[in-house]
């Protein structure tokens, strides 16, 4: 794969220019895509522009370049970019134009990124397979009869079918580590308030995480330690000292208690727990020390999630009226209640509109005591719950997901079914906690596995140094289908 370390040498030794890089890049696009779905536009002239001025500023500079400067890079299409579309994949915002750039990514930008384009996703970021948005499903790059994932599954299967070397997408419930676990690549969500969401299309709040996606842990390390940070605009970004978490990376973890959930394995296929549990003799073969833990309120994450999720989505939901920007009926209506209802009715999916009726019911005035106050009081209790168990030991390892990438013909009759599937990786955003996926295996059919490490919170280094400790040594050797632009070493 090329990571952004083995690029940012590649530019350093004049070897190759960001505009020669970045026409490798679109080209691969261009023959890959169309297999894949992973990209829903391309930025072509920005991107030439913005590869261009990398150049001229590597000539220009006396010291060390930033490790981003002339790498590309494509974005999770709900996060803002001035003057470009973001659709977050739904009709309701088909044509709406950012703007202003979200935080993140005018970091990246000033680190010298280059943005290739905008990547698929599912409706507004709901669900888990990227096949709920207008521009179609995002097919795995390892068997494009299989789901990439979701709800950053354009993200996630860019980057392993190796048409981009990194990107950003969000994880709300799992939507960058999900899509990256099917993807067979690296999807870090940092722990809540360490990175801006200024410019990440809402959906839930208290939830919502920009999260990297790359080939490697250092690779999601260096894109981390770029965007996080207060941010004046997020009054829930932490004021606090952003050491580099890069510098923590030594794949050292002597020493490191590793906590086991054996609730987290429940109803996993056994090729994901065998692989899971491989990796696990992998680490005390390291040296890492194993520990058993229970959390007894573990079970309540799902509950807890989809409930406080859904009030914040009819909240957040509130602003796509019709007035105020997006999609607008072209029908005639009787008042302004009647114009609302027909431009909802007509642009958001059926997720969408059952996750907004569900968060209304949990926040109307009957129901609010019984399911949102009572959601709330579960998640701090969740949340005391696992202070209390990282006590015990430094990590928990679990499973990313129940299986390995899906096909599309899955569709569970029970809606609740498919939420389940999240149930591994909900508990980091409802606790605030980070969270790394990384592969760990493969099952009967190649397909990749993820394993997940979930840290107490501001632990970011530490979970970015364990997931490196098993990459280093496990030293897999994946390979998609498809495969865009190498420059293996
Ligand atoms: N599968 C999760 C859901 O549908 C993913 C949401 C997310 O992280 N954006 O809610």
């Amino acid at each position: 794969m090329s990571s952004i370390l083995h690029l940012s040498n590649l530019l350093a030794r004049k070897e190759i220019s960001s505009v020669e890089l970045t026409k490798k890049y679109l080209s691969a696009i261009n023959n890959i895509n169309p297999s894949i779905n992973a990209y829903i536009s391309v930025t072509e002239e920005m991107a030439l522009l913005q590869a261009q001025k990398a150049d001229d500023m590597r000539k220009q500079l006396k010291g060390d370049a930033p490790l981003l400067l002339g790498i590309p890079m494509a974005l999770k299409d709900n996060l803002a970019v001035r003057g470009f579309q973001t659709t977050c994949c739904s009709k309701t915002l088909e044509n709406f134009k950012s703007t202003y750039t979200a935080t993140a990514v005018q970091k990246l930008f000033n680190n010298g990124a280059i943005l290739l384009g905008k990547t698929n996703m599912d409706e507004f970021a709901m669900g888990s397979y990227s096949n709920t948005g207008i521009f179609g499903a995002t097919f795995n790059p390892y068997d494009t009869a299989k789901s990439a994932g979701g709800s950053s599954g354009g993200s996630a299967a860019a980057v392993s079918s190796k048409i981009a070397p990194y990107t950003l997408g969000t994880d709300t419930g799992g939507s960058a580590r999900q899509p990256a676990s099917f993807c067979g690549v690296v999807g870090y969500k940092p722990t809540y308030g360490t990175v801006s969401r200024y410019g990440a299309v809402a959906l839930a709040s208290s939830f919502d995480q920009i999260s990297p996606i790359a080939s490697t842990v250092k690779d999601c390390a260096i894109v981390y330690d770029t965007i996080k940070g207060f941010d004046i605009n997020d009054m829930t970004t932490i004021k606090q000292n952003y050491a580099p978490c890069l510098d923590k990376i030594n794949g050292n973890v002597k020493g490191v208690k590793i906590g086991i959930a054996t609730k987290m394995f429940e109803n996993c296929s056994k090729d994901v727990v065998d692989s899971v549990y491989r990796a696990i003799e992998t680490y005390r073969g390291l040296g890492a020390e194993i520990v058993d833990i229970t959390i007894p309120t573990i079970e309540l994450a799902l509950p807890i999630y989809y409930i406080i999720g859904c009030a914040e989505i009819s909240s957040n939901f509130g602003r796509y009226d019709g007035i105020r920007y997006g999609y607008k009926t072209n029908k005639s209506y009787k008042d302004i209640d009647d114009m609302i209802s027909k431009t909802r009715s007509e642009a958001f999916g059926d997720d969408v509109k059952r996750r907004i009726m569900l968060g209304i019911y949990f926040l109307s005035k009957n129901n609010f005591n019984e399911y949102y106050l009572k959601a709330i009081q579960l998640r701090n209790e969740l949340t005391s719950d696992f202070e209390n168990v990282f006590k015990q030991c430094d990590l928990i390892i679990s499973p990313t997901t129940p299986t390995t990438a899906l096909a599309f013909d899955f569709n569970p009759d029970n809606v609740v079914d498919k939420y389940k599937a999240d149930i591994c990786v909900v508990i980091a955003n409802v606790c605030g906690l980070p969270a790394i996926s990384l592969p760990c295996g493969t099952d009967s059919n190649g397909l990749p596995v993820g394993m997940q490490l979930i840290g107490p919170k501001n632990s970011d280094s530490r979970v970015l140094n364990t997931a490196f400790a098993f990459e280093n040594t496990a030293n897999l050797k994946l390979n998609p289908t498809l495969g865009g632009v190498t420059y293996d070493i």
